[in-house]
């Protein structure tokens, strides 16, 4: 039981994890930006500021479509209206502090500042079929997962929804434009796996859903089966994702199929318990048709007995066949840590045993873990910046 032990990433050997569900008041508020409204809403501001309406839809293809907010750029608009029309939707809200590239270029983190001086991390990824953003909902999260360095920051503040629509529409730039390794490639897919639990940041997720997946001008109009949504289980918001109409990817973050175990490794368990999340998942993807990810971090000794296995699968199976996947992560190495990954031996013996009851498992690819990009790292790079800062 990890109960005594200091979390992951913890400056100090006393320090616990302590879950929080509520959310900050942030400093100040991100300065509107188109991707923050709908059409109705971003002609109704270009009318408020004295455009016509219509530009609005003029100025979002040139975001949606052509990915850039570069007044110069936008030579269809008249000159004496560009530089204003930018203004009004397209503020600029997030800064590159640092690029690292990883996996031979086939990886990049992206340190981004934010208007506040708060910063957040995305991370694009090159494979053979895809090219994948896995994006921050939050800066720093207060789920308190003690084996998550994210969740040691706690929660500094939701993001808006045009701040989490911009890690996209600059990794969609930089994937088109070739910055990755292979040449130029099309984003194909979003993850929701960043800092943050989305979840807590429901309304503005579900506008940057809306951004994603709708058609220009009203957003990029990407694949709903190509976006992923990560969730510890906040199992009314999981129930509430299932009817805004985007079938968008569940992926459940459920790291043990017992509730003893998973109070301390997942605390919003003393919450919503693991039969509780697993009933709104299978619902889910009744409603969705979307098979559902249920990501399972594999910790030494911890949560990587072939019993513990068995239970998973006892537990899907029971409500349904086939409606589940269920994707063992690696966690990263830390030596020494009792947060380190599970031996060999063992991560085999837990597939099989899933195999074996007929569940769908693929072990999960951990890219970017030498820079710190993998799960449960993102906030490494975030911490020793801030602490070079207050220094
Ligand atoms: S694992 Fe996810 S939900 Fe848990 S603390 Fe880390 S970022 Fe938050």
């Amino acid at each position: 039981m990890p109960t005594d032990q200091p979390p992951e990433g913890a400056t100090s050997p006393d320090a616990r994890p302590r879950l929080s569900l509520a959310v900050p008041t942030p400093r100040g508020k991100a300065p509107r930006h188109l991707a923050d409204l709908d059409l109705a809403g971003r002609k109704a501001a270009c009318r408020d500021a004295g455009l016509p309406g219509f530009r609005a839809d003029q100025v979002s293809r040139h975001y949606f479509s052509h990915l850039t907010r570069d007044p110069a750029r936008m030579t269809d608009l008249p000159a004496s209206q560009r530089d204003q029309l930018c203004a009004e939707l397209l503020p600029p809200l997030v800064r590159e502090v640092r690029a690292l590239r990883a996996d031979a270029g086939r990886t990049v983190k992206y340190l981004w500042e934010l208007h506040d001086g708060v910063r957040v991390e995305s991370v694009l990824m090159r494979y053979e079929d895809r090219t994948t953003l896995c994006v921050s909902s939050q800066a720093g999260c207060g789920m308190a997962c003690p084996f998550c360095a994210t969740g040691q920051m706690g929660l500094t503040r939701n993001l808006s929804a045009a701040e989490i629509v911009e890690q996209v529409r600059h990794a969609a730039l930089a994937s088109a434009r070739g910055d990755l390794t292979g040449g130029p490639a099309r984003l194909s897919n979003v993850v929701f796996m960043g800092m943050g639990e989305p979840m807590i940041n429901y309304r503005n997720v579900v506008a940057a859903l809306h951004r994603l997946v709708d058609p220009a001008p009203e957003g990029f109009g990407m694949s709903a089966r190509s976006i992923t949504v990560s969730t510890v289980g906040v199992v009314p918001l999981i129930r509430r994702l299932a009817g805004e109409g985007i079938p968008v990817t569940l992926a459940v973050s459920l790291h043990a199929p017992d509730d003893a175990l998973r109070d301390e490794l997942v605390p919003v368990n003393s919450r919503w318990k693991v039969a509780d999340l697993l009933d709104a998942a299978y619902d889910y993807f009744r409603a969705s048709g979307r098979r559902v990810s249920i990501e399972y971090a594999l910790i030494k000794d911890m949560n990587d007995h072939a019993w513990r296995a068995q239970r998973l699968a006892e537990e899907l199976s029971r409500r349904g066949r086939g409606w589940a996947h269920v994707n063992p992560i690696p966690l990263n190495p830390t030596p020494g840590s009792i947060w380190t990954c599970s031996t060999p031996q063992a991560q085999q013996s837990f597939v099989d045993t899933l195999r074996c009851a007929g569940i769908t498992t693929t072990v999960r690819d951990t890219r970017g873990s030498d820079i710190d990009g993998a799960c449960g790292q993102l906030a490494t790079e975030v911490l020793n910046q801030e602490r070079a800062r207050t220094q």
